[in-house]
């Protein structure tokens, strides 16, 4: 991005075929102000604070089942736009109609519906990868482009963690049987994952009472020989705030997605996160189907 190359194709390209705005076609922009303004975005105050459906403040229709809300690996959710319109031709045009460009504009939003907080609390942001088809037909991972351009403008780090395999058709099975076929085509980067662990035990341990520090980005690429996972690890079942101020603490991750539909890709890939010795997850997506 930036050479002169890009810079020449870049200025062929909007001779032959002028950037348009993705809502309203006027060419120009990739989203005009007018078009912008008039996104169908996700009040937060009456948002679901577990998906973040645009309804449903203590929470939606769909986090909750008949015993009561659904078990989910990930802690609360957030969704800039409810997913119909010009916010869906956006998010279609970035990862499947080759319109790489409108990935600083999606981050931008990103960026600007996460609830305060959230940054100070993560300890680094990753996000669901493609699988090998679909990054081979799209020519990019969408996600992991739209997580590094976020990590630069808000200053966490953006880690890759996880793989996906392809899932084969889910027809024939049953929902208990689609839940764990999602969950076996996600695996974990061991390694990569070991070395954010390690990484946030050191900070939290030393400095305990303060608000954790950007995630060195060496962490990104582990030269230290891979550390024992910690034994507060081993037990998954959301042990995110340590009680006791100087024990080291697991990482907390924000995890992101394109689109949230029923939730079950980005539940599946949380409980593999929660498993390798990840604290705690919040999820953050650019749209909701409602
Ligand atoms: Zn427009
Ligand atoms: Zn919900």
């Amino acid at each position: 991005m930036g050479s002169l190359l890009d810079d020449t194709l870049n200025a062929a390209l909007e001779a032959v075929w002028p950037t348009r705005c993705v809502g309203c076609e006027r060419p120009g922009e990739l989203l005009c102000d007018q078009c912008a303004a008039n996104l169908p975005y996700i009040d937060p105050r009456w948002a679901c604070p577990r998906c973040g459906a645009p309804f449903g403040w203590l929470v939606c229709s769909e986090c909750l089942t008949t015993e009561g809300p659904a078990e989910l690996a990930y802690s609360a959710g957030v969704s800039v736009l409810e997913f119909r319109d010009a916010a869906a031709r956006m998010v279609v045009a970035y990862k499947d109609k080759d319109e790489r460009r409108l990935a600083g504009v999606l981050a931008g939003l990103l960026a600007r519906a996460l609830p305060r907080g959230w940054l100070a609390w993560a300890d680094a942001l990753t996000w669901i990868p493609c699988d090998r088809k679909a990054r081979e037909r799209r020519g990019f991972d969408h996600m992991a482009e739209l997580a590094e351009i976020l990590a630069g403008q808000t200053g966490r780090a953006a880690i890759s963690l996880l793989h996906k395999k392809e899932v084969g058709d889910q027809r024939k099975l049953n929902r208990q049987e689609r839940e764990e076929n999602i969950r076996a085509s996600f695996s974990v980067d061991s390694a990569a994952v070991a070395a954010l662990i390690e990484s946030v035990a050191a900070s939290s341990s030393s400095r305990a009472t303060n608000p954790v520090s950007p995630m060195p980005t060496s962490a990104a690429t582990p030269t230290n020989p891979v550390s024992p996972m910690p034994a507060s690890a081993a037990t998954p079942t959301n042990p995110g705030r340590s009680t006791h101020a100087t024990s080291p603490r697991a990482p907390h991750l924000i995890l992101l997605d394109d689109v949230l539909t029923t939730g079950a890709t980005l539940h599946a890939a949380a409980s593999v996160l929660l498993q390798a010795g990840v604290g705690e997850i919040r999820v953050a997506t650019l749209a909701r189907v409602w």
